[in-house]
């Protein structure tokens, strides 16, 4: 392992996605070394976000082939000269947020987006250029980075060192996307408080992070929502109190939002949660807040440009927010999540519902329409 970028490219097995609606295929890539702000890391366990399946359907741009992949956890093979952060041998976890702490926004406090690094939509490094290529032809990542792939270059501004002592590493890749979203949103971006009543659409690991952090701010009633009958169980092991499965043969006539309601006295809820990114769950989630001082929040990433809102609830004081990594900043917020893990306060390995290796990685998102699945871990 060397300090400088002196080393040579490494060739290597990535997840590669080649255009819209295309399978996923195995091949080997070659990997660039590291330029003098980068980092190179060698990949030893990813996991399966509902976003990277936005990717392949052209999600936030149709940029291919692209290698997929954000949550990992990896150890650094080299460093370019100007790192000083992380150096090699050292656990990192990509975060595709990053934050400079110095920029108007990173010390506003109103925002975990930063304006010198922002969050990287074009799937290519902040140059302009990428260190992945497969026969000669240039690969685009997913945002900061590419997990599915054995090796990996980000820029050091968008990896958090981690201490393998005091988390597993699967779980560190968990929290570089899905659960810290969810658990952001209700600490962070909605601050429930104590006593709060809250409800969740859509039982993945964002919303079973949603759950967690609503019961970490002292939420009293914490409602699931999922047509997966199987979430119930995961659901009550992040704190759920209430489930509702809205394809119940009673519930079919009902609305979402009417039934959150009937279960809180016809008011409705202080917060709701929104992750599964359907776009006519966003207004169902307004309908089911408390008119006048609720607060939606929308987590879930979708492929659809507009929605249609009601706007009553929001002209009587409703909020309708929307939040990107649950408002987290990696550097200053992840720590704390990473330190929850290593006291044991939220059950992460209940996430897990699948293990995979690297080669079986172009199934995943056939093992992710199984009723069973939460988490898919990717071993490298
Ligand atoms: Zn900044
Ligand atoms: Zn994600």
């Amino acid at each position: 392992m060397s300090k400088l970028s002196d080393s040579k490219v490494i060739t290597c097995k990535a997840v590669v996605c080649w255009g819209i609606g295309e399978a996923l295929k195995v091949e080997e890539i070659q990997i660039e070394p590291p330029k003098s702000s980068e980092v190179r890391v060698k990949i030893l366990y990813a996991s399966v976000c509902h976003t990277d399946l936005l990717y392949t359907k052209g999600f936030p741009a149709p940029a291919f082939p692209r290698v997929l992949g954000h949550e990992g956890v990896g150890v650094v093979e080299s460093v370019g000269e100007e790192v000083t952060d992380v150096k090699a041998g050292d656990f990192v976890i990509p975060t595709f947020m990053a934050q400079c702490q110095d920029c108007e926004y990173c010390v506003s406090g109103k925002t975990n987006l930063c304006l010198k690094y922002p969050l990287p939509l074009s799937g290519l490094m902040p140059d302009g250029t990428s260190r992945m290529s497969v026969r000669g032809q240039r690969l685009y990542q997913a945002f900061s980075c590419s997990t599915w792939s054995e090796y990996m270059v980000a820029d050091a501004i968008y990896v958090l060192k981690i201490d393998p002592s005091i988390i597993d590493l699967p779980h560190a890749s968990f929290l570089s996307c899905g659960f810290s979203t969810g658990f952001g949103a209700a600490w962070k971006e909605a601050g429930v408080e104590q006593g709060s009543s809250v409800a969740v659409l859509g039982l993945g690991a964002v919303g079973l992070g949603a759950m967690e952090g609503a019961r970490k701010q002292g939420a009293v009633r914490i409602i699931g929502i999922d047509k997966n009958e199987k979430k119930r169980k995961k659901g009550e092991a992040f704190g759920m109190t209430h489930f509702i499965n809205p394809t119940d043969e009673e519930n079919d006539q009902k609305s979402i939002s009417q039934l959150v309601k009937e279960l809180t006295g016809g008011i409705g809820v202080d917060y709701c949660f929104e992750c599964t990114g359907a776009p006519h769950l966003l207004n169902q989630a307004l309908l089911a807040t408390k008119m006048g001082k609720g607060q939606a929040i929308i987590i879930g990433a979708g492929n659809h440009p507009t929605v249609e809102v009601s706007s009553l609830p929001l002209l009587l004081g409703g909020t309708l927010k929307g939040s990107v990594f649950g408002g987290l900043k990696p550097q200053t917020d992840l720590p704390v999540l990473i330190e929850k893990c290593k006291n044991k306060e939220f059950q992460l390995g209940e996430l897990l519902s699948h293990e995979i290796s690297l080669e079986d990685a172009d199934k995943a998102f056939d093992l992710m329409k199984h009723p069973d699945c939460v988490k898919i871990l990717i071993k490298l």
